[in-house]
């Protein structure tokens, strides 16, 4: 089974994604993790990515579907894969339904866990004091910038996975256990939603 995650910055994809590998053996593919590796690593692509990064911003289409295409080459990624972090606007979109189409793969499911502005900034706050500094883009004034970009580009996206069919919601508002149980039914088709 192949999915997305998709949801603000902060809504705990990160989190969920992690437990769907432990518990459905599937791989995770974050761009954000992918990116942050490439920046660490000092690569052409971290050298473009790392100033639009840290401005909240997102990295070109380009670079993020580069990236996933090779990832989904290998062959750890046909036990099926969550999408962490992509697509992230329509044109991203777009082309993974063809990547896939052209891999002979197809896109199980999109699932929304749906998080309120205001609970995000309060919970980035607290990972920001958490990571000690560790990512760049984890502060208040970026989060808004991040949600801004997530509300303009991405958000587009649930009613193009709707008309699709694949679109299931989760309330991310609930605590990290409950939305787990949340995307456990969702799994086992028992809502609808
Ligand atoms: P994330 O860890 O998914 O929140 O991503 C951190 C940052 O990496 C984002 O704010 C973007 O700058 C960049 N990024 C991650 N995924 C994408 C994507 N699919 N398209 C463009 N930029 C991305």
């Amino acid at each position: 089974m192949n999915m997305i995650l998709i949801g603000p910055p902060g809504a705990g994809k990160g989190t969920q994604a992690t437990r769907l590998v432990e518990n459905h053996g599937l791989v995770q593919l974050s761009t954000g993790d992918m990116l942050r590796a490439a920046v660490a690593a000092g690569t052409e692509i971290g050298k473009k990515a790392k100033a639009v990064m840290d401005a909240g911003q997102l990295v070109s289409d380009e670079i993020v579907i580069g990236i996933i295409s090779d990832r989904l080459d290998e062959p750890d990624c046909q036990a099926g894969v969550i999408f962490d972090g992509f697509p992230r606007n329509l044109a991203q979109a777009e082309a993974l339904d063809a990547l896939l189409a052209g891999k002979k793969l197809s896109l199980d499911l999109v699932l929304e866990i749906r998080v309120d502005d205001e609970i995000l900034i309060s919970r980035i706050e607290k990972r920001a004091a958490e990571s000690g500094g560790e990512r760049s883009d984890d502060n208040a004034d970026v989060l808004r910038d991040r949600l801004e970009t997530y509300h303009e580009q991405t958000a587009p996206l649930l009613p193009y996975y709707e008309a699709q069919n694949k679109l299931k919601v989760v309330d991310g508002m609930l605590s990290i256990d409950e939305v787990s149980e949340e995307i456990e039914k969702v799994l086992k088709g028992e809502v609808t939603a």
